[in-house]
């Protein structure tokens, strides 16, 4: 028996046997006959229109499956495999008198040795994305095939890493799950991996290959797996696998009797049930499932999934897109929220000791005005499609608020003299992440139309509990009442103001904490989707 122990994606279990997918020895195998000159040539550029057509279907696909922001990935293979100087390269060693597969071989070790020499986290990233595009030229050369099917008859793929063509090409019906030695949580595989909804486990090192074939117990939520594992572990595991699917079946049950049921505790009180949520390609599941309204759009996903910074008509596109999914239910657009954890490669943020009490949220964007005011003038354009909100990250002083407003200002005025409509009234709420503003809620809420409450920083603000250190994280569930007290600070002066409190913290989906929510006269709770209807059902339950 052996565990490994890596990064779990979602809360998915799953039990097969092990699939070793090895790609390099699959595809620099064969014995290649080399052409003439324009044979080689010839053979090269069909490979190249296959991948092309491949890569046309592997982009609608994921459309589809995972959205147009996931899907682009295809769109920047496509752009590498037709980039100048990777074509130049292949075309001149073919004219060198080498034959097509050693040409490609030769460019995309070229290339991918100058991308990894570079300090640009980003472009760095491009090496594996032309291993990708080149495997698949290989691949079409050696087979006259589309791209790389991976066999994945019943069986948790393990793999070094999976690109995401690779991820996409799978077949979900016989896939199990699958591990990887490399990747994080935020990897392009984890982000495909979540929105096919495939248990995955990334990160966990190197695993022996001798273990192909054997059986293994993958729980992402664990973050475990187990090979060859004792009959107590596999009964263990099937119990639990058996108790997960039946209460995911008795969900969906409730769900259908639910949706039509809102969420009003037996003291009258109606919360609203919001969805947080990363993008447009999360909404639809979001509103099938019964949300109510977007609590927490965070828009940094954007910037973090682009390999660049999104100019205005990109975001309008994006935040345009959830409004009009949402159809005129409250969509509440968190301005962008970087720095500490949330890192892009092409701002350069610099090191900072305690990033965590750094430059980061409405600190970075009140300094860097030209990225607040692309964000703001993009929301207040969307906003007619449906309800926009806006709202603040880290909010610790009524200035940051004051200044907030005025760049809102300045934004409608010029919206106004370009004849772009907006909507005039669009609400303004902050985040409650840290005890300071918590502390003076009176004078903000004079300030703003509500507030959200973000529990995860609020937690680690107010205990001094680092959120990303999995040693202190016990410390938060005992020593809660400290957050509850600022909470229920901040519900009593927006209240008090006539506006609206929400919470989209992690907390919110806590079912133990659900009524004493109620009894704060919490108006919104905003959870994941899959907590949607626990929720619901767990706030007609109090009392
Ligand atoms: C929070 O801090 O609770 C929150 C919702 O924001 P994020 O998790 O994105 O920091
Ligand atoms: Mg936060």
């Amino acid at each position: 028996m052996a565990i490994y122990k890596g990064k779990g994606i979602g809360e998915y279990m799953a039990s097969g046997t092990l699939r070793f997918f090895n790609k390099k020895s699959k595809n620099t195998t064969g014995v290649f006959e080399i052409g003439t000159v324009p044979e080689e040539l010839e053979k090269y550029q069909i490979a190249r229109e296959r991948v092309s057509r491949a890569l046309d279907r592997l982009y609608e696909r994921a459309i589809h499956e995972v959205g147009k922001e996931r899907a682009e990935i295809f769109e920047i293979h496509k752009m590498l495999l037709y980039d100048e100087d990777y074509c130049e390269i292949i075309e001149l060693e073919i004219k060198s008198g080498v034959g097509a597969k050693e040409a490609i071989i030769c460019a995309t070790n070229k290339l991918i040795d100058v991308f990894s020499s570079l300090d640009d986290e980003y472009l760095r990233s491009r090496a594996s994305d032309l291993r990708d595009i080149s495997s698949q030229l290989l691949n079409n050369l050696e087979n006259n095939a589309g791209a790389e099917k991976i066999d994945t008859s019943p069986c948790i793929l393990v793999a070094r890493d999976l690109t995401p063509s690779q991820t996409m090409s799978l077949d979900k019906s016989s896939l199990l799950g699958f591990v990887t030695f490399e990747g994080s949580a935020t990897s392009h595989t984890s982000i495909l991996a979540r929105a096919m909804d495939i248990p995955a486990l990334v990160g966990v090192g190197e695993i022996d290959e001798a273990y192909d074939g054997k059986i293994a117990l993958l729980d992402a939520q664990e973050q475990a797996l187990i090979i060859e594992p004792t009959s107590e572990q596999i009964i263990e595991f099937e119990k639990k696998l058996e108790q997960k699917k039946r209460e995911k079946q008795k969900n969906e049950q409730s769900l259908r009797a639910l949706l039509s049921s809102p969420a009003t505790a037996k003291n009258g009180h109606r919360v609203l049930i919001y969805s947080n949520i990363g993008g447009d390609y999360e909404v639809e599941k979001a509103f099938e499932n019964g949300a109510e309204g977007v609590g927490l759009l965070r828009s940094e996903m954007l910037y973090l999934r682009s390999s660049r910074l999104p100019c205005e008509n990109e975001l309008f596109e994006a935040y345009k897109s959830v409004i009009i999914k949402a159809q005129g239910k409250r969509v509440i657009i968190r301005t962008l929220d970087i720095g500490a954890d949330k890192k892009v490669p092409y701002l350069d943020l610099g090191s900072e000791e305690n990033p965590a009490l750094g430059f980061r949220g409405i600190r970075l964007t009140l300094e860097n005005k030209g990225l607040f005011k692309t964000q703001i003038r993009a929301i207040l354009r969307a906003s007619i499609y449906g309800k926009a909100s806006i709202m603040l990250p880290m909010i610790i002083s009524r200035d940051e608020v004051l200044k907030s407003r005025e760049l809102i200002e300045i934004c409608k005025q010029e919206l106004f003299d370009e004849n772009l409509a907006f909507d005039s009234k669009i609400e303004l709420g902050i985040m409650i992440e840290t005890p300071a503003s918590a502390l003076i809620a009176n004078d903000l809420a004079a300030l703003v139309d509500f507030f959200s409450v973000g529990t995860n920083d609020l937690i680690q603000y107010t205990l001094a509990i680092d959120r990303q250190n999995p040693r202190v994280a016990e410390l938060a569930s005992n020593n809660l009442e400290p957050v509850l007290m600022l909470i229920e600070n901040c519900a009593r002066a927006i209240h008090q103001r006539g506006g609206f409190i929400g919470i989209c913290g992690e907390l919110a989906s806590d079912t133990s904490l659900t009524q004493r929510f109620v009894d704060m006269k919490i108006d919104e709770l905003s959870v994941s989707t899959p907590y949607l209807l626990s929720i619901r059902r767990q706030v007609k339950e109090c009392f």
